[in-house]
């Protein structure tokens, strides 16, 4: 029952083959036996109604399209009346007042939300032991990272404990995760989405996509979620388009391998499976050439400059006043405001807080944030003559598969270095998706991205959906 997509449950439970009401119970008692991955930050406390109401919806004929999925949030998208807390102490008392926006879609289309999941302190992170709610295990190997910043997200998925869920991705927040617990991770064009109801870190990073268990619900939730939204002003008018119903597609893709991402420090076994894959690929038309991305290696700085610039202003509304926690006895207003910060925000959001004033000062201004944005110009460019070339741009997602917990936590650096891939895709605003491939020799997911050029989302799903039915033996 749990490898149905949503489409094929959805027809099952109409039909009166499987009830949603025991599906969710299903979903319920793997959380249950499963608690010390610590995926959940809350669960809905209402899912024995609600699966009663959409299942009373499918057999009347009434449904959306969503009806029978049962979907986890991050817990960095706002859901009103149920806490959200970003994973920070600073948040741990706020409730939502609205639904974000892509949560709303996913409810009009009578999806049943499970829970809100746990990641990194406002998405910062790359190994989900940034939160204050506990690090996240990978159900792989428990003494593993999930990856981050959307571990529970990915776990949610990979431990079958939901269809399917909504994170979100700045640098690889979705795509990394994913290809820790051998999913799929959609991170959609910058304004497909709307982020209306996203926790700011970086505003012109920041996209909504979906992780899955295969290609088909990923479409179907990007179509549902996709739109301009007027509550959202970088969401962007584009005509609609039902990804889920044209996945078949007899079209002949033009791939470029770029070879700045196949350099030193990617594992081997990672570098064999792409190879493989490219191998079967070649074997069927598609056509494959070598391209370069030259301004790679600026893509980690470029990406760490811009970001904590960003975030450093989008976190400076946490001041103990309007949202969630504030310290208790201060003498002064400058000094509640000093407390309330100290006390409640963890390490490596103060670090990238330091980092952001320091990138935006006067003085530095010009040395750092200035020229990142030079630089990030730079980058979309080469992304715009590599699409020029090609239609689909293939390569790894992450250089390790899923590292140890505490392996990398003590050193930032190293922690950073595990976005190298992903980074350059937020950089340049593009759509990117991470396709498990298979296994390493400890038994852990390897992931591979597909990119492509704005809005062409549909191109990565045609071929993902391809490699999903010809290639991808994927043991799950
Ligand atoms: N790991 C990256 C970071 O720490 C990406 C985070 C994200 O995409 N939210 O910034």
């Amino acid at each position: 029952m749990d490898y149905l997509n949503i489409r094929d449950k959805r027809e099952k439970i109409r039909r009166g083959e499987i009830s949603l009401f025991e599906n969710v119970n299903y979903f319920q008692k793997r959380i249950e036996s499963n608690k010390d991955l610590n995926a959940f930050n809350f669960l809905n406390k209402n899912l024995k109604e609600e699966s009663f109401k959409i299942e009373k919806k499918i057999k009347e004929g009434k449904a959306g399209k969503l009806a029978g999925a049962v979907i986890s949030i991050k817990d960095i998208l706002s859901v009103k009346d149920i806490p959200m807390t970003c994973c920070s102490n600073i948040l741990k008392d706020f409730i939502p007042i609205y639904t974000a926006t892509a949560v709303q879609k996913l409810l009009d289309e009578d999806a049943i939300i499970i829970g809100k999941t746990n990641c990194d302190e406002f998405a910062m992170g790359s190994s989900n032991e940034n939160s204050a709610f506990g690090e996240v295990k990978n159900p792989w190997d428990r003494e593993r990272t999930p990856g981050g910043s959307s571990g529970g997200s990915a776990v949610s998925v990979a431990a079958r404990f939901c269809d399917a869920s909504l994170g979100s991705d700045t640098g690889g927040s979705i795509r990394q995760p994913a290809a820790f617990t051998g999913v799929f991770g959609l991170k959609p064009t910058y304004g497909r989405v709307s982020r209306y109801g996203l926790t700011a870190f970086a505003s012109s990073f920041d996209s909504v996509g979906p992780f899955t268990n295969n290609v088909s619900d990923a479409a179907l939730i990007l179509e549902i979620i996709s739109g301009k939204d007027e509550k959202d002003s970088t969401s962007e008018e584009v005509e609609e388009e039902r990804f889920s119903e044209n996945l078949e597609s007899e079209r002949k893709f033009k791939i470029g391998i770029p070879k700045e991402y196949f350099g030193e420090g990617l594992q081997t076994e990672i570098r064999e499976k792409i190879n493989s894959v490219i191998a079967s690929i070649k074997s069927t038309g598609n056509e494959l050439v070598e391209i370069s991305l030259p301004h790679t290696e600026y893509s980690i700085a470029t990406y760490y400059i811009l970001t904590t610039a960003e975030a450093s202003a989008n976190l400076a509304r946490y001041d103990g006043v309007r949202y969630g926690y504030r310290s208790a006895e201060n003498k002064t207003l400058e000094e509640m405001y000093v407390n309330t910060r100290s006390e409640s925000f963890g390490t490596e959001v103060k670090r990238r807080i330091m980092l952001g004033t320091y990138v935006l000062s006067a003085g530095y201004y010009d040395k750092y944030y200035d020229k990142a944005q030079r630089v990030r110009r730079l980058i979309k460019e080469d992304f715009d003559r590599a699409f020029e070339q090609v239609d689909l741009i293939l390569a790894p997602t992450a250089p390790s598969t899923a590292f140890k917990l505490g392996e990398k936590i003590s050193d930032p650096l190293q922690m950073y270095l595990s976005d190298v891939y992903t980074v350059s895709a937020n950089l340049a605003g593009i759509p990117a998706m991470n396709i498990p491939i298979g296994f390493d020799g400890n038994g852990l997911p390897i992931g591979m991205q597909l990119m492509a050029n704005l809005f062409n989302e549909s191109e990565i799903l045609q071929f993902a959906y391809f490699l999903e039915n010809n290639f991808l033996d994927l043991h799950r």
